[in-house]
């Protein structure tokens, strides 16, 4: 019987492990912080050259790590040219929530909603902390700086820093459950681009409201963190007007309440999943 296999299974073998040695490299290097959100990985030929593999093993591993939610990789370009970290791996609970998520296709609203009273939790309890550590969240703010990025990989850094926070606050179910709704946040926003007349001055907008978040956390202000972050969630939420009704308001925020970003409404959009 293993001789016939032999002949019909003819050596995929090779190929698996090599991916999957490239696959584990990679993944170490994200634990370590070796490579963190907001790096580049390796070119392609670097990596294949420096683990002994094929290009075809390392595009493998590359297309893995993006289902993974793990890396972006840019659009138009080769699979690993320009694929830049937007995670890091955070186990097996929000492996099971994204997996989840991808197929049942949460509805929007209840996401953002979701988002709201997890989120205004989070800044409240990281601006409480002694001592958080906002360094990966500092981290993919400035990457989120640099004016190469396409607006799909600054929206997929921009569900990263929201992690980074729920990271940050040390509470380690919520921060599963963040990551584990990243990638229905990032499928959102990203749908979002649609109705986006003017990126830049977007891409502007919530680059300031970020840093104002994160400076409402540094200053140990917990009530303006959570109002920032409220104004920041439910501003995009408006604006891209993926309902025509109001932003869903959690008791929890409702005090703070007050969307922002009233220069770039556009309601005129429903989409079908709503
Ligand atoms: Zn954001």
């Amino acid at each position: 019987m293993s001789s016939t296999d032999a002949v019909t299974i003819p050596a995929p073998v090779d190929d698996l492990r090599a991916w999957q040695s490239v696959l584990a490299h990679v993944e170490a290097q994200l634990l370590d912080g070796t490579l963190s959100p907001g790096d580049h990985l390796p070119p392609e030929r670097t990596l294949a050259a420096d683990l002994g593999v094929g290009r075809s093993s390392v595009r493998e591993a590359v297309r893995v790590l993006e289902a993974m939610g793990l890396i972006r990789t840019q659009t138009g370009s080769g699979p690993s040219a320009g694929a830049i970290i937007v995670a890091t791996p955070q186990g097996a609970m929000s492996a099971l929530l994204r997996l989840q998520v991808a197929a049942q296709g949460f509805r929007v609203r209840d996401v953002v909603k979701t988002r709201l009273v997890l989120e205004a939790a989070v800044v409240a309890d990281v601006a409480g902390a002694a001592s958080p550590d906002l360094e990966p969240s500092e981290r993919l703010l400035d990457a989120m700086d640099s004016s190469e990025l396409t607006p799909q990989e600054f929206l997929a850094l921009d569900a990263a820093f929201h992690v980074s926070l729920a990271a940050a606050s040390g509470n380690e179910v919520v921060t599963a459950m963040m990551a584990g709704l990243r990638s229905s946040i990032e499928g959102y926003v990203q749908a979002g681009l649609a109705v986006i007349d003017d990126w830049e001055a977007t891409a502007a907008r919530l680059r300031e409201e970020h840093r104002g978040i994160l400076a409402a956390i540094v200053a140990g202000d917990a009530f303006t963190a959570r109002a920032r972050v409220h104004s920041h969630i439910t501003g995009y939420y408006t604006q891209t007007a993926l309902v025509t009704e109001a932003p869903p308001t959690p008791e929890t925020t409702a005090v703070v309440a007050a969307p922002t970003g009233t220069g770039h409404i556009a309601l005129s959009r429903r989409t079908a999943e709503q």
